[in-house]
């Protein structure tokens, strides 16, 4: 990480502002922009923790703001310590210690005895541009507080960022939920996050949620999540064009000479539109190319040179084939429409199964048309595997859709993601 000071910007001081904001230091708006009132949060912070209170977020600065982005922290225990003592002293619960150190003896702590801790606070912020690095810190922050979470990386992207997948529950039938395809989509990485994290900690609480019981939902199903499929495309979107990526000049050409990606780029950091590069009428997609003035590599709609040429999409298309997917749901930004069907391919329970997601999220019930019925993901689920699929566009308005929405596309979302298990056991 640079040094951050006042008059600094970018997604970094953004996630440092969040983090002041949820310990109760009040650095102002969550803007990314480093002004007087995050330096005098800085300051607070640094007070805190015995650091030279300057201001400024140098190395030592940086090291404990890491500490607490991850979301945790190693306590070695003293004499006279116990379990609940530490919980208490950091304000959260036996349950959630407990899980966070599988295998420990509450009765026989030793002195000297490293735990884990996990902070009072949540992991995955939801009011911030939600980057890569944001999102792979995120992982490691769930994983480590929960280890029950079973992290994996099922490939890596074209300039090799890992393309994480998180599994929830130990059961037979299995349901896969993936997130920004989409470069400007990105707002559905965090939404996949957060469920994970509700779900995890009310699971390590025993907590229902909404009233599902989870520990049925743990030992009858599995819960797939590939948070964040275009991790090249989404940085490009959010921290611009950098000088040392090797499509450097190309990108710029294929995005019509111009510098700025983030009103415009769905696409990988090849130009090809992942969710139009699966193997389902891809001729058709690619032939239709003419009609929206698509001739190559670019921002949107370009299908690639053949069916699954993109990492992204080959990970996820091999994820798909490795597993035994009852259920799919692809998330994608904007419109509040669930999109499910598949030429004559469609499973006739998709429909049932859709009315059902249309009332719990408020979201009408669609049907694609054109060049967007061809070669996505869901497409390719239906056509190759005849089970439900579905692809959810949440928020309303123009790409991206500000982060100001999550809320209540994390709400219009929840339910879907509790009831989609269920649902799948009939399949
Ligand atoms: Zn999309």
């Amino acid at each position: 990480m640079r040094t951050l000071k006042q008059g600094a910007s970018g997604n970094d001081v953004m996630e440092i502002q969040s983090l002041l904001e949820k310990m109760g230091y009040h650095p102002g708006p969550i803007d990314g922009f480093f002004g007087l009132r995050t330096k005098e949060a800085v300051k607070q912070l640094q007070r805190s923790k015995g650091l030279p209170a300057d201001g400024i977020i140098g190395l030592n600065t940086n090291e404990v703001l890491l500490r607490l982005l991850l979301g945790y922290e190693n306590y070695t225990i003293k004499s006279g310590d116990t379990l609940s003592k530490i919980a208490h002293k950091y304000y959260i619960n036996l349950p959630l210690l407990l899980t966070a150190n599988p295998g420990i003896d509450p009765l026989k702590l030793q002195i000297g005895q490293v735990i884990k801790v996990p902070y009072a606070f949540d992991v995955v912020d939801t009011n911030i541009n939600y980057t890569y690095e944001i999102m792979k810190r995120d992982v490691q922050g769930l994983k480590n507080r929960y280890p029950f979470i079973e992290v994996g990386i099922a490939g890596k992207s074209v300039l090799g960022k890992n393309l994480y997948t998180l599994k929830l529950g130990n059961g037979p039938v299995e349901v896969f939920y993936n997130a920004a395809h989409h470069a400007l989509e990105w707002i559905t990485s965090p939404l996949l996050l957060k469920f994970t994290e509700n779900f995890a900690k009310a699971y390590a609480e025993g907590r229902k949620m909404r009233g599902y019981d989870l520990k049925d939902i743990w030992t009858q199903n599995t819960i797939y999540i590939m948070p964040m499929v275009n991790p090249d495309g989404v940085d490009l979107v959010l921290q611009g064009l950098q000088r040392d990526n090797p499509f450097y000049d190309r990108l710029i050409a294929w995005n019509n000479g111009r510098m700025n990606f983030g009103d415009v780029w769905h696409a990988n950091i090849r130009g090809v539109d992942l969710n139009h590069n699966y193997d389902a009428s891809w001729e058709l997609s690619k032939q239709a190319e003419p009609a929206y003035d698509v001739h190559g590599p670019g921002p949107t709609r370009f299908s690639g040179p053949h069916p699954e040429s993109e990492p992204e999409s080959k990970a996820v298309a091999d994820f798909t084939r490795k597993h035994n997917f009852r259920l799919v749901l692809a998330y994608h930004s904007q419109g509040e429409e669930i999109y499910w069907t598949y030429q004559n391919k469609t499973p006739p329970e998709a429909r049932r199964i859709g009315e059902l997601f249309s009332r719990l999220s408020g979201y009408s019930l669609g049907e694609t048309t054109g060049i967007t019925s061809y070669a996505g993901y869901k497409d390719w689920f239906i056509d190759k595997f005849q089970k439900p699929g579905f692809t959810i566009e949440v928020g309303v308005g123009k790409n991206p859709v500000p982060i100001s929405q999550f809320p209540k596309i994390y709400q219009d979302n929840e339910e879907i993601l509790l009831v989609a298990p269920l649902k799948a056991r009939s399949l």
